[in-house]
């Protein structure tokens, strides 16, 4: 039996006293030799696949394409996972001295301004009813000249509804020669009507 080394391709010769099962010359056990190279050269070498064909997705892309991919995939989201970290931290730093400088100022001015223009309009109306209650009584006085109004200590208004009612104090010479006291009593409506008017002594 010739049979030639695997490995080193030694032909055994009758006269060699290794055992059957051990190649004389690099000691290899035939059996347990598991050829590398040998397959490859036995069955038909395989062709690396044409360039065109490399690039595109293949069945079995080799380990070298996946890992070139995966790495570029991974560097992609690296990028992206910093440029969102950063913008986000930018919004996050952007909004608060937004909203410090500015958003609650608006508001807070436009509440205000509210609460002035109806306090300022209510002050206007009663300032309006007092004159129109003020002339009401000059007219009605038999000495228009001697009316006295005592607008501070005598005089109160106040808003009734969409009225102003007031009781205005004041003292007016009469046809007997006396100048006696009375109070005026006005309501007054928001368009400006005299609605109610009497004058009685005090
Ligand atoms: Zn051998």
């Amino acid at each position: 039996m010739n049979i030639e080394c695997p490995k080193c391709h030694y032909i055994r010769q009758p006269r060699d006293f290794a055992p059957e099962y051990e190649c004389p010359q690099c000691g290899i056990i035939y059996a347990k030799f598991k050829p590398r190279e040998k397959p490859n050269m036995a069955t038909p070498k395989r062709e690396p696949a044409p360039v065109a064909d490399r690039g595109t997705w293949g069945v079995r892309p080799s380990i070298a394409f996946l890992g070139g991919f995966f790495a570029c995939v991974a560097l992609a989201l690296t990028a992206f996972s910093l440029w969102s970290q950063r913008s986000a931290e930018q919004h996050v730093a952007a909004v608060p001295a937004r909203q410090v400088r500015s958003a609650p100022r608006p508001e807070a001015k436009w509440e205000k301004t509210a609460d002035e223009l109806r306090v300022e309009r209510e002050r206007d109306l009663m300032s309006a009813a007092r004159s129109i209650c003020s002339d009401r009584i000059v007219k009605s006085a038999t000495f228009q000249s001697s009316v006295d109004i005592q607008w501070f200590s005598n005089t109160s208004t106040k808003r009734v509804g969409t009225t102003t009612v007031i009781a205005m104090g004041f003292s007016a010479l009469s046809t007997n020669g006396a100048t006696l006291p009375f109070w005026g009593h006005c309501v007054v409506g928001d368009d400006g009507k005299l609605l109610y008017f009497n004058v009685v002594p005090r």
